[in-house]
């Protein structure tokens, strides 16, 4: 049934009108009349109706003033203004006021009135999708960025005539992309819509909630005066996040990371505090996950530093600054030196030698890593030739790729090549791949692990136990080392269930064939215990720390003579010429 109002201050107009109406056998129409703009208003508030059928002269005014007062309160229901006059002026002017037709009422019939009332209603109806869809994430039916920034707009409007503030938060999955590329974008988009979900059961009905973009989701909180009550929020917003996720055959556990940007101190635009709140975010994720921070000035400084250093890093490469540091393994059965671990390192004109945490994540944002991978892979292998060249021992290296390497899927050859100039092969490198790298496109990476395992490389796992952490993708790809990360080594001999998860990865990586590396061993109670869980190679501190180049050359100098008890003055020669040289 369709309910129609007629606005009219003729008695006689409505009695026509219902009885055209009724007329219409084809739809059923309840038609409801008041006569003056005042009562029309309060009937058209209390949206009772689909329709309104609106008189040209009404007795306390204009239907045109009538359609102008409900273009400002922003009424959808489609309105007819009905009109004697023939002048179009009028009716363009009801167009612009929002009316959704015009009727002359000399022309009225049953079947105009009807046809115009339904395609009155359909017409809005479309116009209402379409707006719904230029304003709504399709997806999680949350609004999407073009209307919260309206929103906010509007938001500040209001909050600078009062003495309120208004918060912006930007909230980020952590590690989304993960879940996306090895469990497939349907339970990528499953996540994202009860992640929306979950926002709209924390929040209250007041306050707006978007998915901006991807995985990021921003929120509008007004009318607040208290830190504090943004702080519980942005808790409990990370609280909730945190309960397992059961999506299909999967239980997905994620974190958040929340950036907050409160008007006016963290900028009195809508641009400024959503940028604001987005670097805040950045800070939070990189500090500690499943928190959230306050923007602070310092924030917008520190990115420009990262700017500065990203110009650097790009010119480090091409002025010759970085190095390759050494680590050395020891086999534990043995007490030999076996091997060598590549760690890059930037020898800085102003702030002196910094270490990957300074200076990777800058490289990776600005697509530096594979440049920067292929750096460290030739200078390896220079310096293999070099020792080679000074017939000390051979160990093998292992060198860090990172995943932006596996995706150039030209990295088995670019290694063949860079070896082969060298006189060097395959056994003479280890690549160290993370959890993370492998369940990225696992498919795709698959075929080219597969392909870096034909060529005869050897594979590990770094650090392990702190990526995805599922023991299926062992069997899955072509890994012949398994690297225990130093966060279970740490407190190996203090923490038993640190002890217990150390041995079972152990067991698990014999029964797989693999042999087993402990990273970060410190001191020689760690060293005992993985000795009695059968660890293979130890590498950490107590052995030594990453050396320089000419450190390292030492050491294989010194464990030659370890190894043979003699060194040739032909060795020697050679070796006071190398150094000389660097
Ligand atoms: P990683 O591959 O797990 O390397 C081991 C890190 O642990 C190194 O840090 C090493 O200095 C440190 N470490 C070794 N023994 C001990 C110990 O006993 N105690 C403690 N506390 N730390 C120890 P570094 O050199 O700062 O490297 C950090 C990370 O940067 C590496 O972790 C690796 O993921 C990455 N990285 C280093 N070089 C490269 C590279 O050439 N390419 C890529 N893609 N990543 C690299
Ligand atoms: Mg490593
Ligand atoms: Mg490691």
């Amino acid at each position: 049934m369709i309910k129609v109002l007629l606005i009219d201050d003729d008695e006689d107009e409505f009695i026509l009108t219902r009885s055209l109406l009724r007329a219409v056998y084809t739809t059923d129409y309840q038609l409801d009349w008041v006569d003056n703009i005042q009562q029309a208003l309060e009937k058209i508030i209390e949206q009772q109706h689909d329709v309104y059928l609106i008189d040209y002269k009404l007795n306390d005014g204009t239907g045109l003033e009538l359609l102008e007062r409900c273009k400002r309160k922003q009424i959808s229901t489609p309105m007819i203004l009905l009109t004697n006059i023939n002048n179009p002026d009028i009716d363009n002017q009801a167009m612009e006021f929002g009316a959704a037709d015009f009727l002359p009422k000399e022309e009225l019939s049953k079947t105009l009135l009807d046809r115009t009332i339904r395609h009155a209603i359909e017409r809005v109806k479309s116009q209402a999708k379409l707006v719904h869809m230029a304003t709504h994430d399709a997806l999680t039916g949350l609004i999407n960025r073009t209307l919260f920034c309206q929103l906010l707009e509007s938001a500040i409007f209001r909050t600078k005539r009062n003495t309120n503030k208004l918060a912006v938060m930007f909230l980020d999955l952590d590690r989304f992309k993960i879940i996306n590329d090895s469990l497939g974008h349907n339970i990528g988009d499953l996540l994202l819509k009860a992640v929306a979900q979950r926002l709209e059961n924390v929040l209250r009905e007041e306050d707006v909630i978007a998915r901006f973009g991807g995985d990021e989701f921003t929120v509008l909180i007004e009318s607040t005066n208290k830190k504090t009550q943004i702080e519980n929020i942005a808790n409990k917003i990370c609280q909730k996040m945190s309960t397992v996720f059961i999506i299909g055959d999967h239980d997905l556990h994620i974190t958040i990371s929340i950036g907050i940007a409160i008007y006016p101190e963290a900028g009195t635009n809508s641009l400024t505090l959503l940028k604001n709140a987005d670097t805040a975010m950045y800070y939070s994720k990189q500090s500690c996950r499943n928190s959230f921070k306050h923007f602070e000035p310092y924030m917008n400084t520190d990115m420009n530093k990262s700017l500065m250093i990203e110009q650097e890093f790009r010119l480090a490469i091409i002025k010759n600054e970085l190095r390759v540091h050494y680590q050395p393994k020891k086999e534990v059965k043995s007490n030999q030196l076996i091997g060598a671990e590549a760690l890059i390192r930037w020898q800085h004109a102003e702030r002196g030698l910094l270490a990957p945490i300074d200076f990777l994540q800058i490289a990776k944002e600005a697509g530096l890593l594979v440049q920067m991978g292929e750096w460290v892979i030739n200078k390896v292998c220079e310096d293999i030739h070099s020792w080679r060249e000074l017939d000390l021992p051979t160990v093998c290296i292992a060198i860090n790729i990172a995943s932006e390497q596996i995706k150039t899927k030209n990295l088995a050859q670019m290694l063949c090549k860079a070896l082969q100039e060298k006189q060097l092969t395959p056994e003479d490198i280890e690549i160290e791949l993370t959890e993370e790298t492998l369940i990225q496109n696992s498919e795709e990476n698959h075929a080219e692990l597969d392909q870096l395992r034909n060529c005869g490389f050897k594979l590990a796992i770094d650090d392990f136990g702190t990526g995805y952490s599922s023991l299926s993708y062992l069997k899955y790809f072509p890994i012949s080392i398994l690297k225990i990360d130093q966060c279970f080594i740490q407190d190996i001999t203090t923490n038993p269930t640190d002890a217990a998860i150390t041995k079972s990865v152990i067991d698990m990586a014999h029964n797989l064939n693999m042999i087993t590396i402990a990273e970060g061993v410190e001191s020689e109670e760690q060293l005992a215990l993985l000795t009695r869980f059968n660890c293979d190679q130890i590498q950490g501190y107590l052995y030594s720390k990453p050396l320089p180049l000419t450190d390292f050359t030492k050491l294989l100098q010194d464990s030659n003579i370890d190894q043979e008890q003699k060194m040739s003055t032909d060795i020697f020669n050679k070796t006071a010429l190398f150094f000389a040289s660097k």
